[in-house]
């Protein structure tokens, strides 16, 4: 895909997740949960998680922030439910490597979903820690599991 292609998918998908966010709210049944804070934008995000039987059931987040941490929240509430842990924490990695612009393997990609695109988020510096914000939440809520099994 084209960069110029590629930037206005970017766009798009930043700005109706933004507008239209998924999975937005509390959840009642949450097993898991991490806030976490960006100070450089003040940018909050609260991700919930529903785990069981090692597999994530449900995800919920809540905060504020600018549309690209909000829209990186809500894609990652989609991307994950119905992955287990080990895979989540494989997405964090992914997402991580791919949004300060390294090359990650297609399956990897294909497991981000749209949350792969968000990882031209590279050629803003800037808002690298809005995208990625969400993500530490999600790793770091899901840190807690390994002492249960
Ligand atoms: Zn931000």
């Amino acid at each position: 895909m084209g960069l110029a292609s590629l930037n206005n998918l970017y766009r798009e998908i930043v700005l109706e997740h933004a507008q239209y966010p998924q999975n937005k709210g509390n959840l009642p049944k949450a097993t898991h949960e991490q806030t976490l804070h960006n100070p450089t934008c003040g940018d909050t995000i609260t991700v919930q998680l529903q785990i069981q039987d090692n597999k994530v059931i449900q995800a919920c987040f809540s905060g504020q922030g600018c549309s690209i941490s909000q829209a990186s929240a809500s894609i990652l509430t989609e991307v994950v439910q119905g992955h287990s842990v080990d895979d989540c924490r494989h997405m964090v990695t992914a997402f991580s490597d791919l949004v300060i612009g390294q090359e990650i393997e297609p399956a990897d990609e294909q497991l981000l979903g749209d949350a792969a695109i968000l990882g031209s988020v590279a050629q803003f510096p800037t808002r690298i820690k809005c995208a990625t914000l969400a993500w530490k939440a999600l790793y770091q809520a899901i840190g807690a599991t390994e002492e249960g099994r």
